[in-house]
């Protein structure tokens, strides 16, 4: 594998991963990736520890984050890169959304308890290790008590959207999502679109549309589980809105066993190119908002 691939989603212990931020820069490198992003769920806790560990492998480093948004009927989740971590403001909503989970969490342990399964909302805890803890830990839990096989059966019968133990977590709307991420200086990227559920390109092209006159920067296009075809029609969806595109494995270590940093399902290689208009990008924006002050000043 040649040196210009990079990975820009990954899942540390932080959130529901199982690499820690170390052991995730350590296997990027043996994996050769030029640059790599942390992309933990509603928390920056990963960054400083991922950062360090990138500066000693020579791996440069992108902060980032993911946060789930409303939507229905698929789900819509959006990444932010070039946050700044110190933000009080960012700092402030991701502690509610961390809160939206933990009002959240207990109730799917009482509906997995309703349906018959012998597990408590502490094990999930523990299993967590107290960091952001979501239904994959539950999954995780249902495979060490010998409820089921794989992660994937715990989703596909209990967890997934709708199913019996689903609860919902409140989420931000797209609009806030976008400017959370604006707001602590990051550009604000379309996930793994294919999760939106959006059956024809008409569909997809007018969401976009919408996200885009809301000020989302970019699409993640090139992702693990898009198909060849996914990957071009995203990547022509957001050409013609003016937005960049951007590619990661949404590597979770063994909570998603079948994906590998860097790599994904094995055919995965994000060029590098795709971060030098994300920087491109990030570089731009604290100039857009300047001329936007100075507008509202003349
Ligand atoms: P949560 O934020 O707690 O709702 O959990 C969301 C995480 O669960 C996602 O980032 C995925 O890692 C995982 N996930 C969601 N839906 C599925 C599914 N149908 N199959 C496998 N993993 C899933
Ligand atoms: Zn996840
Ligand atoms: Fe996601
Ligand atoms: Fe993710």
């Amino acid at each position: 594998m040649s040196a210009t691939v990079i990975d820009l989603h990954t899942h540390t212990t932080h959130s529901d991963g199982s690499s820690t931020p170390t052991e995730l820069i350590a296997l990027s490198s043996s994996k050769r990736a030029r640059a790599v992003a942390v992309t933990d769920h509603d928390t920056v806790s990963a960054i400083v520890e991922a950062r360090a560990a990138a500066d000693r492998y020579g791996i440069e480093f992108v902060a980032g984050i993911e946060i789930s948004a409303e939507y229905s009927p698929g789900t819509m989740h959006i990444l932010g890169y070039f946050i700044d971590c110190e933000s009080t403001e960012l700092a402030k909503k991701l502690e509610e959304l961390r809160k939206a989970r933990e009002a959240r969490n207990p109730q799917i342990a009482s509906r997995l308890q309703s349906l018959g399964f012998d597990i408590s909302y502490d094990e999930v805890v523990r299993l967590a290790g107290n960091q952001v803890v979501g239904r994959p830990h539950f999954a995780r839990l249902l495979i060490e008590k010998g409820y089921v096989a794989t992660m994937q059966e715990a989703f596909d019968r209990f967890l997934k959207k709708d199913a019996d133990a689903y609860v919902a977590k409140a989420r931000l709307s797209p609009r806030e999502a976008i400017a959370l991420i604006h707001e602590a200086g990051g550009v604000a990227v379309l996930a793994h679109p294919y999760q939106l559920k959006l059956s024809s390109y008409e569909e997809v092209d007018a969401l976009v549309g919408e996200l885009a006159a809301l000020g989302l920067d970019g699409i993640e296009a090139v992702y693990s589980r898009h198909s060849v075809d996914e990957r071009t029609k995203y990547s022509e969806v957001a050409s013609r809105h003016g937005l960049l595109i951007t590619g990661g494995s949404d590597y979770h270590g063994t909570y998603k066993p079948d994906i590998d940093i860097v790599s994904g399902l094995g055919d995965l290689a994000v060029p590098y190119e795709l971060l030098e208009e994300l920087k491109a990008r990030a570089g731009a924006r604290p100039r857009e908002i300047q001329a936007s002050r100075a507008r509202d000043l003349s």
